[in-house]
């Protein structure tokens, strides 16, 4: 682990192991850190804290720079842990971990630009505001985007003067370990930034509930997001849930079905469907759905599932045997609730190792259904028709969760009148892009709470200070006469 500038093992020394999902197998032990250990980290970061806050924001953001190249000197070997970790096929992960430098060169950029405000007061008198960082930051991360859901945040957090206290997944703790190498290369000064490694319940909960964590960004499912909530709400930190969905993928008739088709592969097989924005409910206009399902079909077929690291693969293994068996689970009750179309087990020419799943579609499902209305986290897509609009809307909004949507259309008119009307985070038009580091990402309802990415991300990582400032020579009101 990486705490305060040294790398050290577990207080008590104990490991856990981490499994390369291609083939099931164990291969590397991680420190299992407690409560003991978070305290050291949090405490590490509460030191600097203050220093780091007015180190100049350019200061900050050179450092971020040289991390930012880093990151590029490091991509094959930072894809590569992502792909052993957590089952990216090899190709998708170069994808990935070239991307990352965007998420820290905007706000190496951002740095120096977040400011307050000055307000108009009455009297002689004038009012600004600050933005100030809100010191010591906890991250807790999900294993299905492990290095870009902890950028996304650290990054943010970082450039704007907070100190960082990261624990990864259990599944998935590699790439942050090497992350936090570079950090190291790139100078950051000792106790900025940290990393704890161990599970859940123990460093997760130990770090939600230290006292001294004044803002906690957590990305998981809903479940682990309120317990975190209810943590975090003790020692009142400001919080940023980045929480689980069930986002409906919309195709009405009008629209290039071709393109729609692709968008919804990519929408439920991305990275075997482990995504939160996963557009996991198609809702098909009743004219379009069996000629849409007709082209899935064809389309799926060419779709190769196997080892990550195969240069021909399109869809990985799922992350563990829990995911795994958790995902089967469901495809069973999916069986019993509805038709099943396409897929609906493990694939036939991967053999015997590893956690492959076969894209799976069910379709004339009940909106009611487990399989259209609970989060799944697999290659698995629950097709509902619909065939007026209101019902359509009645559809989407019935979901507790409200992360992400994308419509299929070519009349723009129809799209941002269901765009307006859609209860999300996110809606995207003819196409599936659910994450840039300039566009605003988060959820309403059960999809959590605050926004990352973005110029919106600011609120997620400052506080408002307030500076009023009397400009007359002495005071003019008495102070009985004074209206507060
Ligand atoms: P999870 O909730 O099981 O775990 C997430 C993190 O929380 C892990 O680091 C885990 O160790 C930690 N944790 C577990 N129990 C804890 C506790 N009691 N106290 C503190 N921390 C605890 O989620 P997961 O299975 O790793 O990830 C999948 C979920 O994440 C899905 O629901 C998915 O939709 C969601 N997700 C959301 C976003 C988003 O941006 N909204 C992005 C990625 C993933």
């Amino acid at each position: 682990m990486y705490i305060a500038g040294e790398w050290c093992f577990a207080d008590g020394g104990e490991t856990f192991a981490t499994i390369d999902p291609n083939t099931g197998r164990e291969i590397a032990r991680i420190p299992r850190g407690r409560a003991t250990d978070v305290d050291r980290a949090v405490s590490a970061a509460d030191a600097v804290a203050r220093d780091w806050q007015f180190t100049d924001a350019i200061a900050r953001a050179a450092l971020l720079r040289r991390l930012s190249e880093l990151v590029s000197a490091n991509a094959e070997e930072l894809a590569a842990l992502e792909a052993v970790d957590s089952g990216h096929y090899l190709s998708k992960a170069r994808d990935l971990v070239s991307a990352i430098p965007l998420w820290l060169e905007y706000w190496v950029g951002m740095a120096d630009k977040v400011n307050g405000r000055t307000i108009t007061v009455p009297g002689e008198k004038m009012s600004l505001t600050v933005l100030e960082p809100l010191g010591v930051t906890a991250h807790i991360v999900p294993w299905n985007y492990p290095l870009l859901v902890m950028v996304r945040s650290i990054a943010p957090a970082l450039a704007l003067g907070n100190t960082c206290v990261v624990k990864p997944a259990e599944d998935t703790s590699l790439s942050a370990l090497k992350f936090a190498e570079l950090v190291e290369q790139a100078d950051f000064p000792s106790g900025v930034f940290n990393v704890v490694t161990g599970l859940g319940p123990e460093a997760g909960a130990a770090l939600a509930s230290h006292p001294k964590v004044r803002g906690i960004t957590f990305t998981g499912s809903t479940e682990t997001g309120r317990t975190v909530a209810k943590l975090g709400s003790e020692h009142i930190a400001q919080l940023n849930l980045e929480l689980g969905g069930k986002s409906p993928l919309i195709v009405l008739p009008d629209a290039r079905l071709d393109d729609a088709v692709e968008g919804a592969i990519q929408g439920f097989c991305s990275h075997a469907g482990q995504v939160c924005i996963a557009g996991s409910r198609l809702l098909l206009h009743e004219d379009i759905a069996d000629e849409f399902l007709n082209r899935l079909e064809a389309r799926l077929k060419d779709t190769r599932v196997g080892d990550g690291f195969d240069e021909a693969t399109q869809m990985g293994p799922v992350v563990s045997l829990k995911q795994y068996n958790r995902i089967m689970d469901y495809i069973e009750i999916g069986k019993q609730e509805s038709v099943l179309r396409i897929g609906g087990g493990r694939p036939r020419d991967v053999g015997s190792d590893g956690y492959y799943i076969e894209p799976t579609v069910f379709d004339k499902v009940s909106p009611e259904a487990r399989i259209a209305t609970e989060e799944i986290f697999g290659p698995v897509a629950a097709v509902i028709r619909w065939n007026k609009i209101d019902d359509l809307i009645s559809l989407v909004n019935s979901s507790e969760y409200g992360l992400f949507s994308v419509i299929w259309t070519e009349g723009i008119t129809n799209a941002l009148n269901i765009a307006r009307r859609i209860d999300a985070g996110g809606v995207i038009i003819n196409d599936w892009f659910g994450e840039l580091p300039m566009t605003p990402h988060g959820g309403t309802k059960q999809s959590g709470l605050g926004r990352e990415e973005g110029f919106e991300a600011v609120t997620s990582y400052t506080q408002v200070k307030h500076i009023g400032i009397n400009l007359e020579s002495r005071l003019t009101t008495n102070w009985a006469e004074a209206p507060l």
